[in-house]
């Protein structure tokens, strides 16, 4: 008997989620809300609702008017968020739909439409509320697509956006990734979890390049969508500051800095980080790139290890670097956490120039949103200041293109180039 030869088709992941509601919900909203929608934020709050007629589900369109009726804008309705309405219109109707979203998607892709002219094919091709998609993210690693999603109400659309997908950016798969909020919500999801192919067969692992240094991404499981795409032009600023220098990079994840600063003529780095899957993806990366004799050249250390006590172990054993990059993951996830990640800015900064030779230059990120730009600057330098160690700045940077700032919330990446 011939057993079957050919491939059992693959059930669509998505065929098990219903379309999007046809009714929209209809909303009133306090003043202050009103407010921030006429000015095009992107988040009407739940605590800005003052009426809503209908009983919404994750992903039901929501229309909000003001008191005379008049319309103000439509979002994706999400009733266990926080962030009740995401906006996707704002002063004129739309009819939302594949189409809607085509245009969308079109103008995010033009936006970015010369980085691959940079060496560059893995990076962010929508910035959720900054590219108008709010909740929604979605990266380019070479020919494979990630689409993230931070809030549940996205589900119900997301056939549609993968049919957008297909002809606005084409692409040769697509992975789907979830927020941790979102992963909470088992009931709003119809079976699908974090880190599933929804579009042809993606590989574990992709090859891309940034500013022409390859790298490895691990989009089914890797942090983030699998890489921190948003340093590229920080690490681009290393890159120019590394000749001759000793560099540590603490937090170093895949080694993203690291790279830059080996070509940049660093004879020496340390990639110093928690993980011991990201610091062996590290070093497969300067293996991909081993091509680059200065890459070849820079002798590359991996050190496993608690960021805050390993610097003071090197501090007391006397190990000393020209080059110290700091890039802590986000250390405020709510409100009351402020002050803890400022004070642990604080004690990284005085950390950091503990193992920084006189002269040497220091790199300091945040990508903490609620720790707003001044407050983090501020704090960096009163740390120096106490250390006995004041920086001269040379540079305050933000985000690259591709992560567009257009709500001030959206602001989140901070970084301080400085000689200390
Ligand atoms: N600089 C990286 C991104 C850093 S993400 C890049 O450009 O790609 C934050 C990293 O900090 C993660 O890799 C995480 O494993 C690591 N980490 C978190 N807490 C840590 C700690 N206490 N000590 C050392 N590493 C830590």
């Amino acid at each position: 008997m011939a057993t079957a030869s050919v491939a059992p088709a693959r059930r669509d992941p998505l065929a098990g989620i219903p379309r999007p509601a046809e009714r929209r919900l209809a909303l009133r909203v306090t003043p202050a809300a009103q407010r921030a929608l006429r000015q095009g934020h992107p988040w009407l709050f739940a605590q800005g609702i003052t009426d809503l007629r209908g009983d919404g589900k994750a992903g039901d369109l929501a229309v909000v008017f003001d008191e005379y009726r008049r319309f103000l804008a439509i979002g994706l309705y999400d009733p266990a968020s926080p962030i009740r309405v995401r906006i996707l219109q704002h002063a004129t109707p739309a009819t939302i739909d594949r189409a809607w979203l085509r245009d969308r998607l079109g103008e995010a892709a033009e936006w970015r439409a010369t980085l691959p002219e940079t060496g560059t094919t893995g990076y962010r091709v929508v910035h959720g509320e900054n590219d108008g998609l709010p909740g929604l993210v979605i990266d380019r690693y070479d020919t494979t697509l990630v689409v993230k999603l931070y809030s549940a109400a996205w589900l119900p659309w997301l056939a549609d956006v993968r049919a957008a997908l297909d002809e606005a950016i084409p692409a040769g798969g697509i992975v789907l990734r979830l927020s941790r909020d979102v992963q909470r919500r088992p009931e709003a999801l119809y079976g699908l979890s974090d880190g599933t192919a929804i579009a042809g067969s993606p590989p574990d692992t992709v090859i891309f390049t940034e500013n022409s240094l390859r790298f490895e991404a691990d989009l089914y499981r890797g942090q983030k969508t699998g890489f921190f795409l948003d340093q590229r032009d920080n690490r681009a600023r290393v890159e120019q500051l590394a000749a001759g220098r000793r560099t540590l990079n603490v937090f170093a994840y895949s080694g993203g800095f690291s790279l830059y600063a080996a070509r940049g003529g660093a004879p020496e780095v340390v990639s110093l980080d928690a993980s011991a899957p990201a610091l062996a993806a590290a070093e497969r990366n300067f293996a991909l790139n081993s091509h680059i004799p200065a890459v070849a050249s820079a002798r590359h250390e991996l050190l496993q290890a608690d960021a805050f006590d390993a610097l003071a172990a090197m501090q007391q054993a006397g190990r000393r670097f020209d080059l110290v990059i700091v890039d802590p993951p986000s250390l405020a996830g709510s409100q009351n956490q402020v002050d803890g990640a400022l004070q642990a800015y604080s004690r990284l900064t005085g950390l950091a120039l503990g193992v920084l030779e006189p002269g040497g230059a220091l790199v300091m990120c945040s990508c903490s949103a609620r720790v707003g730009a001044p407050a983090f600057f501020a704090t960096v330098h009163r740390a120096a200041a106490q250390a006995g160690r004041p920086l001269n700045e040379l540079d305050r940077t933000g985000h690259a293109i591709d992560h567009p700032v257009r709500f001030p919330e959206g602001a989140y990446l901070k970084a301080l180039f400085a000689t200390a």
